[in-house]
């Protein structure tokens, strides 16, 4: 994926966006909070002329309220946020400052075809524009990037890419949310042969593997295979087939290349 972490960067103060647990928590730290201090004054007031007793009998009432409240919606993992940056095809940076990359796709790299088009289109979308994001149950990659699903005027950025040809779906068992959706958005791209399928691929290899951890792809003679366990690779000998589950090529093994 695109976008490496610059040292000025990493040097700047980062306050970044609480996650999906953190802000379930925090919303019912500040649900409590809007009752309590309502409590709070009426309790201050009645201790005031008769004591303890008051306080007490305060506390219960809160305790009452709070648990008559209907539970707050599930965090759902929603924020909005605004558009700072963009780098790339499905990465951006954001305030309150995080960068983002987008969930179950990717978007053409530097040296790849379509990169700049894609992030030209990306800017297009969402630059200067408020955002809002969703997000699975594992909120950042291993780059510590939020991974997102990204709206912007309800319509779901991650599917745009994918469905102008701008972007590779990649499924992985954390990007599940919107699956069904990318790869019908993808299979339309293709069969209309829009960008990255305006010319057709050639598999660089009789033999390609998949890796579900990540949903890359790759030639057997990629360095990442011995790394990873081979119980979980997934072999195609169709690039078609690796594309349509959602497999999208690996950076460093070119699995297949647009014939000329
Ligand atoms: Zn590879």
């Amino acid at each position: 994926m695109g976008g490496r972490v610059q040292g000025s960067d990493r040097q700047r103060s980062r306050i970044p966006l609480r996650s999906g647990r953190q802000r379930h928590h925090q919303r019912h730290l500040e649900d409590a909070g809007r009752e309590g201090t309502l409590m709070t004054s009426t309790a201050k007031k009645a201790a005031a002329v008769v004591g303890g007793v008051a306080i007490l009998a305060g506390a219960a009432l809160g305790l009452r309220a709070a648990f008559s409240k209907p539970a707050p919606a599930p965090a759902d993992e929603r924020q909005w946020v605004e558009v700072e940056h963009v780098r790339s095809g499905d990465t951006i940076t954001v305030k309150p400052e995080d960068k983002v990359t987008y969930a179950g796709i990717r978007a053409p790299l530097k040296d790849e075809p379509l990169f700049e088009e894609a992030t030209r289109r990306n800017g297009e979308l969402v630059e200067g524009k408020k955002l809002r994001l969703r997000f699975e149950e594992d909120e950042r990659d291993k780059k510590q990037r939020l991974l997102a699903y990204a709206f912007v005027d309800g319509k779901l950025v991650n599917e745009i890419l994918v469905r102008e040809g701008l972007a590779f779906v990649r499924l992985t068992p954390t990007t599940q949310r919107f699956a069904k959706q990318l790869l019908a958005a993808q299979g339309k791209a293709r069969r209309a042969q829009r960008g990255l399928w305006s010319k057709p691929w050639t598999a660089a290899a009789a033999e390609l593997l998949g890796d579900p951890k990540y949903g890359n792809l790759h030639t057997p003679a990629c360095e990442e295979i011995p790394k990873i366990d081979p119980a979980r690779l997934v072999r195609f000998d169709k690039l078609d087939d690796a594309l349509d589950r959602g497999f999208a090529p690996c950076r460093k093994c070119t699995p297949c290349r647009w014939s000329e």
